[in-house]
């Protein structure tokens, strides 16, 4: 399909007026870097015949627009959306130096967090209510103003001031209309120091040869110094945890975690030294043990010892420490190569207060379920409470479960794999991550999980009144009312 990459927000609104005035059923939708579940942004499977599609990519409306200093500490940056966070290695135009992250630190700033990976764009990365792994700091935190384009070509410049429209637009999947531009405050840059752990989930110890340092299903061990999970990802004691995520091999006869934690300094007083990820070799190997094991026929328990023997060589026991600057050490997996293990998720974002109950489920789940382990791993994170109507931490802090799923599996589905914790964790009423796969029932859940679903169904109404952004994967996911 032919991708439309307008220069100018004029050519935007033409774009869409064509799309209103056509005489065939015409949608809108915008590609960031694509890196969403596919009908999140469009899947020509989901669209009917009789239906054209205008796809635009903004990567012709990138770069910094405006860049202001507030204050000695503080500053403003406009950037169009079309910008990428940091490189995206799968877009030829997008460079370190043309990324929005490299830029800010250039001129002695930084946003208050990014992703485990940066290659997204700033349009893509708000729309779907991304989020990095922390309960200190967020960036949509940062964002002060929201340049817009609606389904009749209006332009809207809605900043904290217009509150309602701001608040709708700031998760908005493009079903509100073309995000043209971002504003966001900024803090002076920053390094991070931190440091990776891979121990065994059970038992409980300081020392990562014989356990885990901390406490995954109970209330911790003040003895021993050890906090419970929920302790340690909020940082109540000073864990050093402003940035964390764990990753989860359950896996019988494996039951490994790879802690990742960070905390922000502002000066620098060591040497850089990057997390590493194994290398590109390494990672093919990977991804060969991964097809082999999925090839295999499941026997359950007898499976399990077999997976654990052969990814034991991608969680070895140890320790790795890292100081980098914020950029580049924030996203710890931008050195994982998405064409070599490309990855499917699901991410339930749970009420932090849950999160000792959600381990417990998962752990029960891991042990009743064999097959719900499969042959990869589940990240363990967390966001920090948002603004935005639609996110899926509004108005709450929350622990993001993330399973993954390799797409180079030759048996079964992501959608298998995914809803043994749809329906392990449905009880804790969980929002799911907008950009990675859903349920098809989460349309029926979703106007009673967001208290602000009414209001941002009626302005999406009147800034979209044709429903030129609506595909059918939105329409059942959000119950958007058909109007023809
Ligand atoms: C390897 C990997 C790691 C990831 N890590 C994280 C993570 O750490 N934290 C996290 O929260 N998520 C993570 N994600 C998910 C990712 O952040 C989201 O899928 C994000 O939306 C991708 O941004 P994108 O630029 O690729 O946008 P796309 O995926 O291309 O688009 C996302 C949605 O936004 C819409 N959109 C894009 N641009 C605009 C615009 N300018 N105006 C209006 N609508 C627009 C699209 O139509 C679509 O609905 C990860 C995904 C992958 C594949």
């Amino acid at each position: 399909m032919k991708i439309l990459k307008p220069k100018s927000e004029n050519e935007i609104q033409d774009i869409i007026k064509d799309a209103v005035n056509a005489a065939t059923p015409t949608i809108v939708r915008v590609i960031g870097s694509n890196h969403s579940w596919s009908r999140a942004i469009f899947d020509a499977k989901d669209i009917p015949k009789t239906t054209n599609v205008k796809f635009i990519s903004l990567t012709n409306l990138r770069g910094v627009e405006k860049f202001e200093p507030t204050s000695e500490q503080t500053a403003t940056v406009t950037v169009w959306a079309g910008t990428n966070i940091g490189k995206d290695p799968r877009d030829k135009d997008s460079t370190l130096e043309n990324s929005l992250t490299y830029q800010l630190d250039q001129h002695g700033y930084s946003l208050p967090d990014t992703g485990g990976i940066s290659h997204q764009t700033v349009g893509g990365f708000l729309s779907t209510g991304s989020a990095g792994g922390s309960l200190v700091h967020s960036i949509d935190e940062a964002v002060i103003g929201i340049r817009l384009i609606d389904g009749t070509g209006t332009i809207h410049d809605l900043t904290e001031k217009d509150n309602d429209k701001f608040l709708a637009a700031g998760v908005s999947m493009g079903l509100l209309g073309i995000i043209t531009k971002v504003t966001f405050k900024l803090q002076k840059k920053f390094y991070i120091t931190g440091i990776q752990t891979i121990s065994p989930i059970k038992p409980l110890s300081r020392d990562i040869n014989v356990g885990c340092p901390i406490d995954f299903f109970g209330i911790g061990d003040k003895d021993q110094g050890i906090p419970s999970i929920s302790e340690f990802f909020s940082n109540n004691r000073d864990y050093d945890t402003d940035y964390s995520r764990i990753l989860w091999w359950p896996q019988d006869g494996l039951d490994r975690v790879s802690i990742w934690k960070a905390k922000k300094i502002s000066d620098n007083n060591g040497p850089i030294d990057h997390f590493k990820q194994p290398s590109i070799f390494i990672q093919f190997f990977g991804k060969v043990i991964l097809a082999f094991l999925n090839v295999i026929e499941f026997p359950g328990k007898i499976y399990n010892k077999i997976a654990a023997f052969l990814l034991k060589n991608f969680s070895e026991i140890g320790v790795e420490y890292f100081q980098d600057r914020w950029w580049n050490g924030l996203p710890m997996d931008n050195d994982i190569c998405d064409q070599i293990l490309p990855v499917a998720f699901t991410e339930l974002w749970i009420s932090f207060d849950k999160t000792k109950d959600v381990m417990n489920k998962l752990q029960e789940l891991f042990t009743n379920e064999p097959k719900s382990v499969g042959n990869f791993i589940t990240e363990i994170y967390t966001a920090k409470k948002s603004r935005f109507w639609l996110s899926p931490a509004y108005e709450r802090d929350v622990i993001r479960i993330d399973p993954f799923y390799f797409l180079g599996n030759l048996r079964g589905t992501p959608e298998d794999h995914f809803r043994f914790y749809w329906n392990a964790l449905k009880e804790y009423n969980f929002r799911c991550h907008w950009g990675k796969y859903t349920p098809d029932e989460y349309g029926n859940e979703v106007p009673g999980l967001f208290s602000k679903y009414e209001n941002w169904m009626a302005i999406r109404q009147e800034m979209d009144p044709h429903q030129i952004f609506v595909t059918p994967y939105w329409r059942s996911r959000l119950t958007i009312p058909n109007i023809n």
